[in-house]
Order: structure tokens, then C-alpha cells, then sequence
């Protein structure tokens, strides 16, 4: 057993967490909302009176937060109280150079830090199926796993210190721009006269073939549990999708990388969430595509 700290009990941290104590660890919680803090006690966390109280005789420091200002703001007050040798892993989704100053401030107390962004959203939290995507030493890695693979089915180590955050806005970005080009060709197929179904089998098992056709295929009818099926409720919001097509151009922006379709998609995403859509699938951008709001 491993005493853990868990700091940011949210969508993704709660079911996170509840996992950690079911494989029979104790886990010590912190969050900001009361809310939330009820839910994890109900899970079985030990709830907290702050992050710093949380990170106390912990050998494991879990942080799931919204952004890098949160995550930076949070190490800044628990690094120091943290027993040299305890394994930070920030599992947030957060800029690229936030997470490498976090493991600057962290390996300064002489802890072992880990980014280690996750894709597979609530559902894969709560299933323990999440994807782990890490940054960080060979040692740091290896520490962790036992304790990521209690919340996921695959961890791949992608590098030095931030480089799990780099493959993971570089996969959504990737994600933004098939979704869109997929919602496209739906839409100018159906102005062809041409049925989903009949694309569907052409693409699905053509050239065109993607994640976004064969897992998530924007419209009812071929995918039978893509979102489209069930009114465009995520799965994965069009204002995450947004915010990681954002954090992908401020990437390319500082290391000079010309992304001209990821600046694309994040413009397109960012209207589609000005219309109100931002608690829509970020599937349902075919809708604003043909022309309708959502
Ligand atoms: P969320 O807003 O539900 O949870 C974040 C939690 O952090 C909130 O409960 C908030 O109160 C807490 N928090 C903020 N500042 C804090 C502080 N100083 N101390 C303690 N707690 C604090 O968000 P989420 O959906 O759980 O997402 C968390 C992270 O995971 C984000 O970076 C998101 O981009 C990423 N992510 C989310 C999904 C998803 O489908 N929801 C999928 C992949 C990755």
C-alpha cells in the first residue's frame, strides 16, 4: 500500500482517485470545491484541509488541475513540504513549458517529477482505461507506473521532462483537424446525395480511414455509440478540444513550427464555442460546418 496525495478531485481526479483506493492504496485528498470533497470521501479519500496537509507522509503526489497556472501555483506551495524522493506526476493537461517549470521547481527539493497528461476522458477514468502520456527521467517513470497502470491500460514514456504533454496536444491536434475534415466530407456527401452509411463503408475502409470515421463518426447511424448518436453529449467537450488546440499553438508558436491547420481547426472551434457550444461534443462541429449552430 501507498499513501498517495490527490489534489484536484474533479471529472477526471474523482473517478482517478477512486480507482487508487480500490487497488488498496490510501489516498489523501484535496480539493477546492466542497462538492467535490464529498464525492472523494464518499469513494473512500481521506479528505484534506489543504494541498499542503494532503502531501504530508505521502510518497506519491498525484495533481489533476485545470490548467499550468493552477498546477504551478499548487507545487509552489507543497514541493517544499514534501519528503525529498517523493514522486510528483501531474496528470493535468497544461502548456508545455508550465510542466517543464514544474519539474524545475520540483526537482529543486530533490523530489522525482512526472508530467503524465491522459486521453480517454471520464469514461476511461472511471473504467481505469486511461491512455498516461509521460515526461520525465527513466527513474521517475519507472516509479510511477505501478501506480499509473491502476488508473490506465497503456503508459508510454515519450521522453525527457514535458514531452508527455507534447504528444498529447500534438495527438488532439491531429484529433481537432481529422474531425473537422471528416465533418466536411459527411456534409458534402450529403449534398451529393450520397447516405452516411454508404460513406461510412467507403471511408472506414479506404484511404480516408481515421479514429474519427471508425470510433467517433459525427453522424447517427454507422458508429452506433459515437456521440452523435445520443445529441452530441460528450465525451469530450468542444471547450477541451478548444483549449488543447490552443495550448498546440502557443507550442508551435514558441519553437517556431508552422501548424497552418491546427491554427485552422483552433479558429473553427473557437466560433463553434462562441455559438454556445462549448458543452457540445466537440464531434458536433459538422453541425456549424453545414451551416446550423449545433
Ligand atoms: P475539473 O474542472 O472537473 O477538475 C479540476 C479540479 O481542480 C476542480 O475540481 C477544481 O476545484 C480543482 N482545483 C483547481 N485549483 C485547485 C487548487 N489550487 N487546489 C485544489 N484543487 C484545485 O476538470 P477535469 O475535467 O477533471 O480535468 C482536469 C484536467 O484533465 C484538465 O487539465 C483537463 O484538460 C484534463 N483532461 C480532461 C478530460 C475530460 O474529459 N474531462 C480528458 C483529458 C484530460
Amino acid at each position: 500500500m501507498t499513501t498517495i496525495a490527490f489534489i484536484g478531485l474533479g471529472n477526471m481526479g474523482n473517478p482517478m482517485a477512486a480507482n487508487l483506493i480500490k487497488a488498496g492504496h490510501a489516498v489523501q485528498g484535496f480539493d477546492l470545491v466542497p462538492e467535490n470533497l464529498k464525492q472523494a470521501a464518499a469513494n473512500g479519500v481521506t479528505v484534506m484541509a489543504s494541498a499542503t496537509a494532503a502531501v504530508k507522509d505521502a510518497e506519491v503526489v498525484v495533481t489533476m488541475l485545470p490548467a499550468g497556472k493552477h498546477v504551478l501555483s499548487v507545487y509552489a506551495q507543497v514541493c517544499e513540504k514534501a519528503a525529498p524522493g517523493t514522486l510528483f506526476i501531474d496528470s493535468s493537461t497544461i502548456d508545455v513549458s508550465s510542466a517543464r517549470q514544474a519539474h524545475q521547481v520540483a526537482e529543486s527539493y530533490g523530489l522525482h517529477s512526472l508530467d503524465a497528461p491522459v486521453s480517454g476522458g471520464v469514461g476511461g477514468a472511471a473504467a481505469g482505461t486511461l491512455t498516461f502520456m509521460c515526461g520525465g527521467t527513466d527513474e521517475a517513470f519507472a516509479k510511477a507506473r505501478p501506480v499509473l497502470e491502476k488508473m490506465g491500460g497503456k503508459i508510454v514514456h515519450c521522453g525527457d521532462a514535458g514531452n508527455g504533454q507534447a504528444a498529447k496536444i500534438c495527438n488532439n491536434m491531429i484529433l481537432g483537424i481529422s474531425m473537422i475534415g471528416v465533418g466536411e466530407a459527411f456534409a458534402l456527401g450529403e449534398k451529393l446525395g450520397l447516405s452516411h452509411q454508404a460513406l461510412f463503408d467507403v471511408a472506414s475502409t479506404s484511404s480516408g480511414q481515421c479514429w474519427s470515421i471508425t470510433s467517433y463518426c459525427p453522424v447517427p447511424g454507422p458508429v452506433p455509440a459515437s456521440p452523435a448518436n445520443n445529441g452530441y453529449k460528450p465525451g469530450f467537450a468542444a471547450a477541451l478540444m478548444l483549449k488543447d488546440l490552443k495550448l498546440a499553438q502557443e507550442a508551435a508558436s514558441s519553437v517556431g513550427a508552422a501548424t497552418p491547420l491546427g491554427a485552422e481547426a483552433a479558429q473553427l472551434y473557437g466560433l463553434f464555442n462562441a455559438m454556445g457550444n462549448e458543452g457540445v461534443d466537440f464531434s458536433g462541429i459538422i453541425n456549424f460546418l453545414r451551416g446550423q449552430t449545433s
